[in-house]
C-alpha cells in the first residue's frame, strides 16, 4: 500500500529532503537521515536525507537571484504561476491525501481534504494576485499626491508542523509567491514525504508552465540547521506553525533581530452549549471537533462548558456517539475509519499523562482513557473527562490527543470568561438558538479568540477568513481576508506636482 502511494507520486524508497532549484534534487547522504513512521504500524515508510548547511546555502543563494526576477515579474502573471500549482494538485489529489493519511495518520477523507484546501487557497490566491490594493491619500498640501503601495518582502521562511503537513506550507507559499516573495519551505521532521511529493507536484508544473523556481525545501535532521534559518537576516520574515513552546522561542530569536515572524501557535478551544441550543447540531460538531484528525488540530475542541440543566443529557448523548466511534478506529487509509492514531509514540504517552493528571485532580473518565494495546500502531481511546475545574492545570494545557473536559455553567457571562479562561486563543464555538446570547457572545466583550462561531464546532476552517488566534496562540493571521499583507512591505508615497514646497504640518522653514 504504502509502495503504491509513494510511487504514484514519483517518491522512491530513499528519498532526497532538499530541493536546490533549478530542478535538482541535493545529493547529500551525510546530514542525517529522516525516517517517517507510518503511525498506524509503526513501520518505517521510506528514508528522507536532511540537508547539509551547504545545501542550506545554495538554497539562499539561489532564492535571492530568483527573487530579484520574481518581485517585478506582474502579479497576474504570479498568480499564473499559482494557478497552474492548484491545476497540478487537483490531478494528484488523491495521491497526495493518502500520502498525508499514510504518513501523518489522519483518515483518508481528511487527507483529501487537506489537499483541497490547497487547492482552493491557490484559487484564492490567483484572485488576489490582482487584489493588491493600496489606499490613494488626500494630502493636506495643495498639487500633492499621496498614496501607499505594497512591494514584495523578499524570502520568507516556511517551518510548518506534522498535523498539517501540507496545507500549512501552502496557505503562505501561495499568498507569498503571488504577493513576489519566493518560499523556503523546513516541513516537520515527522511529515517530509508529504513535504517532497508538494514540492515535486509544484515545482514541476512551475517549470513546466516556463516560470523560475519560487518555492525551496529542505530537512533539517535535528534543530541547528532550523535554528540557523530562524536567526537568518537574509529572511525577513519568518512563519512559525507549531506548539506555543518552539514558536516562543522562534518568536523571540526574530524579533532579536528586528525580523518579522508570523505565528500559528497551540489552542485550547472550547464549545459552549446553552440551554437553548439545537442538540442535533451540536453533538456532531463537538464529535467531529474533539475526535477529527483524533484531536490533533490546533483547533481541536479540547473543552465544554454546558449549561448545567443539560450538562447530564449531553454528556450522555457525547458517550453514546463515543462508543460508535471506538468501533471505527483504525488503519486511517482504510474508507470505514473514523479515527485514527496519534501520530507518535510520545503523543500517546502525553494522552495517557494527562489522563492520569486528570485523575489526580479529581477528574471521572466517563469514557475512553486508555491506549489501544492489543494493537501495533499509536491508537488510543476517544476519552472525555468530567468533574474538573477549568482552572486545574490539565485544562489550561494543550494535550494533542482526543480528550474532552466538560464542565457545568449558570450564566452566560460565566460560560465566557471561561471560555476564555485559558492562555490560549484561537477558535471557539457557542451552540444557541437565543439571539441575545449569540451577539453577546460575538462582541468585544464576548470570545476573546481569533475564530469565533456560532451553532458550529470550532474545528474545520475554511479558505477566505482569516486564521490565526490570539495571547499564546501568537497573533497571526493566514489564508484569506487581508493576510496577504504580512508578506508583503508596505511604502508611502507623496508626489508633489505644484511649483511650490509646502512643508507639512504648515510649518515655515526659509533658507
Ligand atoms: P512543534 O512545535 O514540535 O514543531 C513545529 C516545527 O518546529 C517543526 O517543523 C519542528 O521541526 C520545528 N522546530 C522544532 N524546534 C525548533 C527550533 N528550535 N527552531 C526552529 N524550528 C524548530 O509542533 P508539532 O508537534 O509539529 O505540531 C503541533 C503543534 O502545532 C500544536 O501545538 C498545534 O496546536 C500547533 N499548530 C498550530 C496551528 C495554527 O494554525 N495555530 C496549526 C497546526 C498546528
Amino acid at each position: 500500500m504504502s509502495h503504491e502511494i509513494l510511487t504514484a507520486l514519483g517518491l522512491g524508497e530513499s528519498q532526497s529532503g532538499t530541493y536546490l532549484g533549478n530542478g535538482e534534487w541535493s545529493t547529500t547522504t551525510d546530514a542525517g537521515t529522516l525516517r517517517p513512521v507510518n503511525p498506524a504500524t509503526g513501520e518505517v515508510i521510506a528514508s528522507v536525507h536532511a540537508s547539509s548547511k551547504a545545501d542550506y546555502e545554495t538554497i539562499v543563494e539561489r532564492a535571492q537571484a530568483a527573487f530579484k526576477i520574481w518581485r517585478t515579474t506582474p502579479a497576474p502573471r504570479r498568480g499564473e504561476a499559482i494557478r497552474l500549482c492548484g491545476e497540478a494538485l487537483r490531478r494528484h489529489k488523491d495521491a497526495l491525501g493518502s500520502l498525508v493519511a499514510l504518513e501523518m495518520g489522519k483518515i483518508k477523507p481528511e487527507g483529501d481534504g487537506e489537499v483541497q484546501e490547497m487547492i482552493d487557497i491557490a484559487d484564492f490566491a490567483v484572485g488576489q494576485s490582482r487584489m493588491l490594493y493600496g489606499y490613494t491619500m488626500h494630502s493636506e498640501r495643495p498639487g500633492h499626491r499621496m498614496y501607499e503601495q505594497w512591494h514584495p518582502l523578499g524570502l520568507v521562511g516556511i517551518i510548518s508542523a506534522f498535523n498539517f503537513p501540507v496545507a500549512v506550507w501552502s496557505w503562505n507559499a501561495f499568498l507569498a509567491a503571488v504577493c513576489g516573495d519566493i518560499c523556503i519551505w523546513k516541513p516537520s521532521p515527522k511529515t517530509p514525504l508529504s513535504a517532497v511529493a508538494t514540492m515535486r507536484i509544484c515545482n514541476e508544473a512551475l517549470r513546466a508552465g516556463g516560470f523560475p523556481d519560487i518555492f525551496f525545501l529542505f530537512n533539517d535532521a535535528g534543530t541547528e540547521l532550523s535554528q540557523a534559518f530562524v536567526d537568518d537576516t537574509r529572511i525577513p520574515l519568518i512563519s512559525f506553525t507549531g506548539s506555543t513552546r518552539v514558536g516562543r522561542l522562534v518568536g523571540e530569536r526574530v524579533a532579536r533581530r528586528m525580523g518579522r515572524s508570523l505565528l500559528e501557535l497551540g489552542g485550547n478551544n472550547a464549545i459552549i452549549v446553552d440551554q437553548s441550543a439545537d442538540l442535533k447540531l451540536a453533538i456532531p460538531a463537538i464529535v467531529f471537533g474533539a475526535v477529527g484528525t483524533a484531536g490533533q488540530r490546533c483547533t481541536t475542541t479540547r473543552r465544554l462548558i454546558v449549561h448545567e440543566s443539560i450538562i447530564d443529557e449531553v454528556t450522555d448523548r457525547l458517550v453514546a456517539a463515543y462508543k460508535q466511534v471506538e468501533t471505527k478506529i483504525g488503519d486511517p487509509t482504510l474508507p470505514t475509519t473514523l479515527m485514527g492514531p496519534l501520530n507518535s509514540p510520545e503523543a500517546v504517552q502525553g494522552y495517557l499523562q494527562a489522563i492520569e493528571k486528570a485523575k489526580a485532580a479529581g477528574g471521572t473518565v466517563r469514557t475512553g482513557g486508555a491506549a489501544l494495546t492489543d494493537r501495533k500502531g499509536n491508537f488510543v481511546l476517544p476519552t472525555i473527562i468530567t468533574g474538573l475545574e477549568n482552572s486545574d492545570e490539565v485544562v489550561q494545557t494543550e494535550t494533542f490527543a482526543p480528550i474532552l473536559y466538560v464542565m457545568p455553567f449558570k450564566t452566560l457571562d460565566e460560560a465566557i470568561e471561561l471560555q476564555n479562561g485559558v492562555p490560549q486563543g484561537l477558535s471557539s464555538a457557542i451552540f444557541t438558538q437565543n439571539l441575545k446570547a449569540a451577539e453577546q457572545y460575538l462582541s468585544a466583550a464576548g470570545s476573546d479568540c481569533g475564530i469565533a462561531n456560532v451553532n458550529i464546532g470550532t474545528s474545520g476552517a475554511e479558505i477566505g477568513g482569516a486564521f490565526g488566534g490570539e495571547k499564546e496562540t501568537g497573533g497571526g493571521r493566514e489564508s484569506g481576508s487581508d493576510a496577504w499583507k504580512a508578506y508583503m512591505r508596505r511604502q508611502t508615497n507623496t508626489i508633489n506636482y505644484s511649483d511650490a514646497l509646502p512643508l507639512a504640518q504648515g510649518i515655515k522653514f526659509t533658507v
